[in-house]
């Protein structure tokens, strides 16, 4: 005889069939031998039946909380989408979080050297924790992410909850069928519009979304850093570790579960120094089920890293590690690759080395084409990476590669969107993720508000999707933003106080950077210092927004060790607006409309009652250090 299964709670049961979801709340379970809830209430008497089964009802949901997830999450929010956003672990951030410390790096090393920041929420998100985390703590960045996502209207946030499979009605998902680990509680969430940003994409599989795993073969794609013949070769997880000088000698004894590491054999790519923060090499990849390979790989990567630390204090070869101590060791890998959904376009390594121009453009990427070594630290002879070529500027991200061939209603952003291994090899870092992420939400909200799936968004108002990003401060290489709508562009005058650079017409150009030697940029000479923008007839305006300048040349993620030089920064940017008044002439006279002080964000934007004017001017009063202020971008709306 087989044995029983008892159900999770009383008569519930998980439920596979659109028929089965709706439960009522409160419905009694029945009571016997089988029955799995006997609770004794000591003091009241009673025998309560929790009720831990909760349908819930959005337009969107998004899995995962990483950098793509949580963009993916605000964006859908603020484009009027009511929004939940499930996390499997307590903190957000994915591979970012403190669980686990990856750098949050973007577009940060193009051939010429330079970082071509990402900008959109990413950029505020990382504005956000330079206020909050000047001291560069994981733990706090785990917390700044919390605030960030807890404070947007419109947005639910369940931690520690897991997707673990679609309800189907019919291709579309009707809901995602969650459980929440601290509270014992299966969530029911129904919506229009899922987006699976959770990297290995369960909910999208268990849909049946089309993906694959492993390498392409070079032909398949003409793809010339591709392996000749296809093979299932992922690229691995990683333990990052950390350490800290204790100014005194610290012997170190290795425990039973740690792996020699063979140094000796090792290929020079391997480099241990510095060896303060760990080795992004201390990786194991998979040619088979890397999903299911999980747990028995971490186990190994626990070896393996403590193997090359006992290497580093015992080999005799390494004097310096003598006073350091192990401060913290990841007990959660960070993932690199495992599913790679099916799109209407797979973006592939010609594509990006050919800086394609798409139509349906609506990201950005730039990263190294940065492809790890199949087998990892298992494959000592090779280098840990082979970073076959660096960029020489960003290339576009298509829509069509965010969205399911054959699930309607399944987009998807983060490093399980639909391109080639070799693709993934530089698209898989973080904020180019979350500029993905950007668009899929704000492209879910659109399919809510005109009940549209994501591919007839793409097909018949991707202007619409690209003018809302671009308004939203994304950037699409090569694509100017052409705003609908916006008053500025029918100002029969914009000038400005004064000038060093640039000039106060760029600001109604629809590019919101300087770009491949162009300028787009107005900027003072000293402060304060005012534009003025004059129409002939009068307009009702109720809100304007511009861009100020955040110098996307240089980044300011949150780094383990704090870097300060050319590129990287600490500081909030000096560029940064920090005070400023908008004004309108209303019947000859000055009026102001609003103020702004202690800004934190490079997209501001003002709303005020409608007035009807010939005139506006913004005040521009100071800066985070910057003697003089740049703008790129001023639009008027009614
Ligand atoms: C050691 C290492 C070094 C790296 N170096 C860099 C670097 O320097 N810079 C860089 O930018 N990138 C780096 N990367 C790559 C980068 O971290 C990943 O490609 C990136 O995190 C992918 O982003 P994502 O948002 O798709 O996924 P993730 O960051 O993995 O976020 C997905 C989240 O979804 C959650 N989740 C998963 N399944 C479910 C589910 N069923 N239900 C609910 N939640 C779920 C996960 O727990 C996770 O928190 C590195 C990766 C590793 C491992």
């Amino acid at each position: 005889m087989g044995a029983s299964i008892i159900p999770l709670w009383g008569n519930a049961h998980t439920p596979q069939k659109s028929q089965d979801i709706g439960v009522e709340k409160g419905e009694s379970s029945t009571t016997g031998a089988n029955d799995p809830e006997q609770w004794h209430k000591l003091g009241t008497g009673k025998m309560p039946r929790p009720d831990r089964r909760k349908t819930l009802e959005y337009d969107v949901v998004v899995i995962g909380g990483g950098a793509a997830g949580m963009c993916a999450a605000v964006a859908a929010a603020r484009n009027g989408a009511k929004v939940v956003l499930v996390q499997d672990r307590p903190v957000l951030g994915g591979n970012s979080s403190s669980e686990i410390r990856v750098h949050l790096n973007g577009v940060n090393h193009l051939k010429n050297g330079e970082p071509e920041r990402e900008t959109g929420i990413i950029e505020e998100i990382l504005l956000h924790n330079r206020f909050c985390n000047p001291q560069d703590s994981y733990p706090v960045w785990d917390h700044v992410l919390y605030d960030f996502i807890t404070s947007e209207p419109n947005l639910d946030l369940k931690l520690n909850t897991t997707a673990i499979r679609a309800i189907m009605d019919g291709e579309r998902i009707e809901a995602a069928y969650c459980w929440q680990l601290t509270t014992e509680t299966e969530y029911t969430f129904k919506a229009d519009c899922f987006i699976d940003c959770s990297g290995d994409g369960l909910l999208g599989a268990t849909a049946g979304a089309l993906y694959r795993t492993g390498r392409e073969a070079s032909s398949e794609f003409n793809e010339k850093y591709a392996p000749k013949e296809a093979d299932g070769w992922q690229m691995g997880s990683t333990v990052l570790l950390g350490s800290k000088d204790m100014g005194r000698p610290m012997p170190f004894s290795p425990p039973h579960f740690t792996l020699k590491y063979d140094a000796e054999k090792s290929h020079p790519g391997r480099k241990l120094k510095p060896f303060e923060l760990g080795f992004w090499w201390v990786e194991l990849g998979s040619e088979d089920d890397i999903i299911g390979e999980f747990e028995d790989n971490k186990h190994k990567l626990l070896g393996y890293a403590y193997g090359v630390w006992d290497y580093l204090k015992n080999s005799g070869k390494f004097p310096e590690t003598e006073n350091y101590a192990l401060d913290w060791v990841s007990s959660l890998p960070g993932k690199r690759e495992s599913r790679r959904f099916l799109g209407d376009y797979i973006l592939c390594e010609p594509d990006m080395l050919g800086y394609r121009d798409f139509r349906d453009a609506v990201a950005f990427g730039g990263w190294s084409l940065d492809e790890h070594n199949p087998g990892g630290i298992e494959n000592l002879p090779e280098p840990p990476s082979y970073f076959h070529e660096k960029f020489e500027q960003p290339y576009q991200i298509p829509f069509r590669c965010l969205y399911s061939k054959n699930v309607p209603n399944l987009l998807f952003a983060g490093r399980n969107i639909s391109q080639t291994h070799i693709a993934l090899s530089s698209s898989r870092i973080m904020a180019t993720c979350a500029l993905e992420g950007q668009a899929v939400g704000t492209a879910a909200a659109l399919c809510v508000k005109k009940q549209i799936s994501p591919r007839e968004l793409g097909g018949k108002h991707i202007d619409e999707l690209q003018e809302q990003l671009l308004r939203d401060d994304a950037f699409i290489p090569n694509r100017a933003a052409k705003s609908p709508g916006d008053l500025v562009k029918k100002a029969s005058l914009i000038f400005a106080s004064s000038t060093s650079s640039g000039e106060a017409e760029l600001l109604k150009d629809g590019m919101s950077r300087d770009y491949h030697g162009k300028l787009h940029h107005w900027k003072s000479q000293g402060l304060p210092a005012e534009v003025q923008i004059e129409w002939e007839d009068r307009m009702k305006i109720s809100r304007i927004e511009i861009k100020c300048d955040t110098n996307v040349k240089r980044n300011i993620m949150l780094r383990r060790d704090s870097l300060e030089n050319k590129i990287y920064s600490t500081q909030v940017p000096p560029e940064l607006l920090k005070t400023a008044e908008v004004e309108a002439r209303i019947e000859g006279k000055w009026k102001r409309l609003a103020s702004l002080e202690n800004n934190r964000r490079r997209l501001i934007k003002f709303a005020f009652d409608p007035i009807e004017t010939t005139a506006i001017r913004i005040k521009l009063m100071e800066t985070y250090g910057a003697s003089d202020v740049k703008l790129f971008e001023i639009r008027c709306y009614d």
